[in-house]
């Protein structure tokens, strides 16, 4: 499984490489890169914004998303970058909106574990990860007492995070492994061989390809602001104090 610079260190925020592909499109260009730092948007993550320095040009970096042909760097069409592949490029991303992203990205799936260790019957669906409309959803797979509170899911955060801070980190398993972890997951991620997992320590791994922090002690300020229930799914948003707007 080729893994992405991007996905090997959440904290870099700057990485020399090479053009390896421009595509003019309308009054863009797409440039493509042999590895790239930037997380290209998706599975409920924004993506990273940033820089290029090409021939000591700086171009800001709109956009970047995965396509058919690789993860596209979107720049403003500049005509001097059409005959600029095999160039050298730095990439620079804004490190404080990554930051941003992974900690609120990590808070769902902090979130999902918690809140599936409360009621075993809740199993992680989906998440939007965005500042100001963060939320994670579970499906239920039968009715049960409803356990689920503001407070007790806070109650654990508080010890998870402030009290006895826990790693997270990524592992490897090979499909049938996730399969047999996380079988609803598993099915919306892409069906290769082996698949990235995340696991904060004591917890169930799940299947992600997102950018993740270190330890649970940089969540600082994290906690639940409402529980909603609609039919078999639970919907549970989420803010962290501090963290929760880009500084554009
Ligand atoms: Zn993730």
């Amino acid at each position: 499984m080729y893994v992405h610079k991007y996905l090997l260190d959440t904290y870099l925020p700057e990485f020399p490489t090479q053009i390896t592909k421009v595509v003019k499109m309308d009054e863009s260009l797409a440039i493509f890169c042999s590895d790239t730092i930037f997380y290209p948007q998706g599975g409920g993550q924004p993506c990273d914004l940033g820089i290029l320095v090409i021939d000591g040009n700086t171009h800001q970096v709109y956009h970047s998303e995965t396509t058919e042909m690789g993860i596209a760097h979107l720049v403003k069409l500049d005509p001097s970058l059409l005959t600029s592949v095999g160039k050298p490029c730095i990439q620079r991303i804004d490190i404080e909106r990554r930051l941003t992203n992974a900690k609120l990205h990590t808070a769902g799936h902090l979130l999902s574990n918690i809140i599936e260790m409360l009621d075993s019957n809740l199993v992680p669906s989906k998440g939007h990860h965005y500042p100001d409309a963060s939320y994670i959803e579970l499906i239920e797979n039968e009715k049960t007492n409803d356990v689920l509170s503001v407070e007790i899911i806070n109650d654990k955060i508080d010890e998870i995070v402030n009290k006895s801070s826990r790693y997270i980190q990524s592992l490897t398993l090979n499909l049938n492994e996730a399969q047999s972890i996380r079988p609803l997951l598993s099915q919306l991620i892409p069906q290769q061989t082996q698949c990235r997992m995340i696991v904060i320590d004591g917890f169930k791994p799940l299947p992600c390809g997102g950018t993740h922090i270190g330890k649970t002690s940089e969540l600082k300020g994290l906690k639940v602001t409402r529980i909603k229930r609609k039919k078999d799914r639970i919907k549970v948003n989420y803010l962290i104090d501090g963290v929760n707007k880009w500084n554009l």
